[in-house]
């Protein structure tokens, strides 16, 4: 490991040691967990063990899981299943939010071209959906409502039970992405009702390209990757059976740290965010000021550019991120915080800090004597070029 402070647990994190000892143990087994001979049957074996615990981490049942490549192809999956059960049913429309993360944004989107309707919900200042805009569109009789768990970038966390249980009574399906919801707050799927929910391995600890998509019982789901019997004919191709074991392995640390975790990362970001706001003038932290990811803190620094907050922090040994996408060249504003009412100016200063477990109490003192100084620069040269 580098010498380096990691602070962007959100983008992924890295496999825990116990992790990675336990995957690097399942890649010498080779065997195709769907051959019937004892080494298929071990390698299935794994597969199965590991059902379990990504179950028991979001409290549904093993046989409600399908092993995915991740949580891109898990909502992918869903959105790809409401083509043909729309037209079944004679409905055409979705309802999502203007925060998604990318993969449920572009999935919706190409829904249009088999002739769906895509509703994109506004949110309030702190990244809430609003409840009179969302009941407004459940009254147009959509098929699926999908709204994030907690968004990537501002840490907010929805009240899922709530909004599911408000599409309900309208007839629609109710999906999560909870990629980033999983192991950092208690996710209760049986408790909330929803009848698709996302997850990713490479964000709690274990490996990349594997991930879950939970589908309640009885709720339809089409493949998107069609072939072999794999997953019951939900999700064909030769089993990544190493990387599913170490999901797995994953979910059940997580499950067991959850308290830990949450009193770690929490401790971490308050003294982050209060440094912040004693040592720097007119700063604006962005998201929720209580149902917000423990580990997550979005500030905006007016006056300065993000970019250039991340390449001085980058050089300082500090990894964070933005909350812009380099697209195409032209520094695009973060949607997230353009969705929150953020100017261009306040969305293009703003900077994601998140936390995870290897984090300690010296990464914070580190930037909170780094930052001020940077930005205190920052800020002259952008009056001086005015
Ligand atoms: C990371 C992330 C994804 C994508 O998951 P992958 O496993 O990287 O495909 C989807 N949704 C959210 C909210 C994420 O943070």
């Amino acid at each position: 490991m580098s010498n380096r402070i990691y602070l962007d647990y959100n983008a992924t994190t890295p496999m825990s040691p116990e992790v990675l000892d336990f995957y690097k143990d399942q890649l010498s087994l080779y065997a195709n967990a769907s051959s019937l001979h004892e080494d298929g049957r071990r390698a299935k074996k794994e597969i199965e063990i590991a059902r379990k615990n990504v179950a028991d981490l979001v409290n549904v049942l093993p046989e409600e899981i399908i092993f995915t490549s991740g949580g891109s192809e898990s909502n992918n999956t869903v959105f790809n299943t409401m083509i043909n059960l729309g037209k079944k049913l004679g409905k055409n429309l979705i309802v999502t939010t203007e925060i998604e993360h990318p993969c449920v944004l572009e999935a919706s989107k190409r829904l249009a071209d088999f002739g769906m309707e895509v509703v994109y919900l506004p949110v309030d200042e702190y990244g809430l959906v609003k409840e009179d805009e969302y009941k407004a569109a459940l009254e147009k009789n959509p098929l699926l409502v999908s709204v994030m768990t907690a968004n990537n970038e501002i840490g907010t966390v929805q009240g899922i039970k709530k909004l599911a249980q408000l599409a309900h009574e309208k007839g629609a399906l109710f999906h999560t992405d909870a990629v980033q919801a999983a192991g950092k707050i208690p996710v209760d799927l049986k408790d909330w009702d929803v009848d698709y929910a996302t997850f990713s391995g490479h964000k709690i600890y274990g490996p990349k390209g594997v991930g879950a998509l939970f589908v309640k019982t009885g709720c339809k789901i089409e493949p998107l990757i069609r072939g072999g019997h794999q997953e019951k004919g939900y999700r064909a191709g030769t089993y990544n059976a190493p990387s599913i074991a170490a999901y797995g392995k994953a979910a059940e640390l997580a499950k067991a740290d959850i308290e830990h975790y949450t009193t770690h990362t929490k401790a971490l970001r308050e003294k982050l965010k209060n440094g912040l706001l004693e040592k720097i003038p007119n700063i604006k932290i962005n998201g929720h000021p209580e149902k917000v990811l423990p580990n997550t803190l979005d500030v905006s620094f007016p006056g300065a550019e993000g970019e250039a907050i991340l390449l001085h922090l980058d050089l300082l040994g500090v990894d964070v991120s933005t909350g812009s996408a380099c697209a195409s060249g032209s520094l695009e504003p973060s949607h997230v915080l353009m969705a929150t009412g953020l100017g261009p100016e306040l969305a293009h200063g703003s900077i994601r800090f998140s936390f995870g477990k290897y984090n300690t109490e010296s990464d914070v003192d580190y930037i909170l004597e780094k930052v001020p100084p940077v930005i205190d620069k920052l800020r002259k040269m952008s009056t001086l070029s005015m």
